[in-house]
């Protein structure tokens, strides 16, 4: 009874890790299975597990930097960058987003990027470009958790500008280490198109309990405005749909109409981040 009990335990931490690793990387579940097999192939004597785990660190590091690529590229999808370059202050918010595979787009994302950094750095010397969450490497309609969207290579998240100690426009410093979740709250008088509804079913979290927990960041007005303006104006050239920010935002930042929307109270707050999507 006790064996069978084990077997159940093991089989459902299996599955659950599957289905995580789908969830997180797209590919990291199926790389799981053949460290498995490869792992039974290999047999050790002792510490099958240690065994299995290590040849899933090695053949995920190799399918990330070797074979996804270009197999992604028959998609249409290519990695943006995870370095900056001389030719684009374009950048990870977090390199766990590369490591993650998370970080795949179409040739038109990663140009309109690239025209965006070279914009805003004729304005803001120094300034960098922070993208979160893009793609997964394959197949149209496979979402990337837990995003409403994000499932066809059109869709980047970008953080806000805060200002550094100096009053410089920064990317990098926001409220959460890894970008998400650092709401920037309304103010009195604001809009809140969202108070009063608490709805069960909703991605729009306020996580008020990581809030305090946070420390304080400044937005910098200027470098945001002028990037969302960039996005509603110049942005247009190169295929820009859709930019959702919150109202309250569009209020601060002066930016209103067009392209720029309210996602609505079910799906992601936008004053974390904001979203934005090209043309198919
Ligand atoms: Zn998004």
């Amino acid at each position: 009874m006790l064996r069978f009990t084990m077997a159940v335990a093991k089989a459902l931490g299996v599955l659950l890790a599957l289905i995580l690793l789908t969830a997180l990387t797209q590919f990291g579940g199926v790389v799981l299975i053949l460290a498995w097999l490869g792992a039974r192939i290999w047999r050790p004597r002792r510490r099958r597990l240690a065994a299995t785990l290590a040849l899933f660190g090695a053949l995920y590091a190799i399918a990330s930097i070797l074979v996804v690529p270009p197999l992604a590229a028959l998609g249409g999808r290519q990695p943006l960058p995870c370095t900056l370059s001389d030719e684009a202050p374009v950048r990870p918010h977090n390199l766990l987003y590369c490591a993650l595979n998370r970080h795949y787009a179409t040739p038109s994302v990663a140009e309109m990027l690239a025209a965006l950094a070279d914009d805003l750095s004729s304005r803001f010397p120094g300034i960098q470009v922070a993208y979160l969450d893009a793609s997964f490497p394959f197949f149209e309609g496979f979402p990337l958790p837990p995003h409403l969207s994000h499932d066809d290579g059109r869709k980047v998240d970008l953080t806000f500008f805060y200002a550094d100690a100096a009053g410089r426009p920064s990317a990098v410093i926001t409220p959460s280490p890894i970008g998400y979740w650092g709401f920037e709250q309304p103010r009195t008088g604001d809009p809140r198109p969202c108070a009063g509804q608490d709805r069960l079913l909703t991605l729009r979290w306020d996580i008020s309990w990581l809030q305090p927990l946070l420390p304080d960041r400044t937005l910098h007005l200027d470098a945001n405005r002028a990037m969302i303006r960039w996005f509603a104006g110049a942005g247009l050239h190169f295929g820009v749909e859709r930019l959702l920010l919150e109202p309250h935002l569009q209020q601060r930042l002066q930016t209103a109409g067009g392209v720029i929307r309210f996602q609505g109270c079910r799906a992601a707050r936008h004053d974390d981040h904001v979203h934005v999507q090209i043309r198919p």
